[in-house]
């Protein structure tokens, strides 16, 4: 794979899940589904033992943190399914998000303030209203030095001592752009309700496959805000309780 090649470049044809054709080879690649990049001692064996097996060429940490087995034969691609007990990763086709991304958080890391994996988790369980347009990346990162690059994706998260920090709109690709808060200082569950009713928002919105970042460009980020915040503003509605005369 060359460097800075994305998944999306090389992998253009999707015969089964988890499956993609490199164009450029005619073989075949694997992505097991991974969530946020974790795995057990005992998937890492059942993956080696597996890409020994079927003299797999090449296997490659993918910049989604999942693992690409790179180079298998056709013939050989159904064998392999059948071989493979990890999870599946759920395609954004099955009205789910399929790409998140997040650092080790402050379970494993020193600087964090926010534990990411629990939460990366979730994000995979949300239930939409309808597939998405297009991908949809998610970065999440547990403090502000955001190692999972959270303003470069179209969900970012970012932990802070006061709660979550969603962005939206963020894009690494042909046409970068730098994501825009939504709200902060958010619950873990409403965060969560954020990114859920966010995401259907861009379903019904997004014009064809356009990515968020063209819909914010398109839209404005107030308008946005103003569609997925109306009548569920967790600050506002946190200040106001605060603020609240008590009886
Ligand atoms: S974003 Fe923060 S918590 Fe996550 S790996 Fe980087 S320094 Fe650690």
């Amino acid at each position: 794979m060359p460097a800075g090649c994305s998944e999306a470049s090389l992998l253009c044809n999707q015969p089964m899940p988890n499956t993609f054709m490199d164009q450029r080879h005619k073989t075949y690649i694997t992505l097991p589904g991974l969530h946020a990049g974790m795995l057990s001692p005992e998937q890492l064996e059942h993956l080696a033992r597996l890409a020994k097996d079927y003299g797999i060429p090449g296997i490659k940490i993918t910049s989604a943190q999942r693992i690409a087995l790179l180079g298998m034969e056709p013939e050989r691609l159904a064998a392999l399914q059948n071989d493979l007990h990890l999870d599946t990763t759920p395609p954004h086709s099955r009205k789910r998000v399929h790409y998140v991304q997040a650092c080790p958080g402050k379970t494993w890391c020193k600087y964090g303030v926010a534990e990411t994996l629990g939460i990366a988790k979730q994000i995979e369980q949300l239930e939409l209203d309808a597939p998405l347009p297009n991908k949809v990346k998610i970065g999440i990162s547990g403090c502000r030095m955001c190692c999972s690059e959270s303003w470069l994706r179209d969900i970012g998260l970012i932990g802070e001592r006061k709660g979550w920090r969603v962005i939206f709109g963020g894009n690494a690709a042909g046409r970068p752009r730098i994501g825009e808060e939504l709200a902060s200082g958010l619950s873990e569950d409403e965060a969560l309700e954020l990114i859920r009713k966010t995401l259907n928002y861009y379903i019904r919105e997004a014009r064809g496959k356009t990515r968020t970042a063209r819909l914010v460009e398109r839209i404005g980020i107030d308008a946005v805000r103003k569609a997925v915040l109306a009548g569920h503003d967790p600050q506002q509605q946190r200040a106001e309780k605060e603020t609240a005369p008590k009886v």
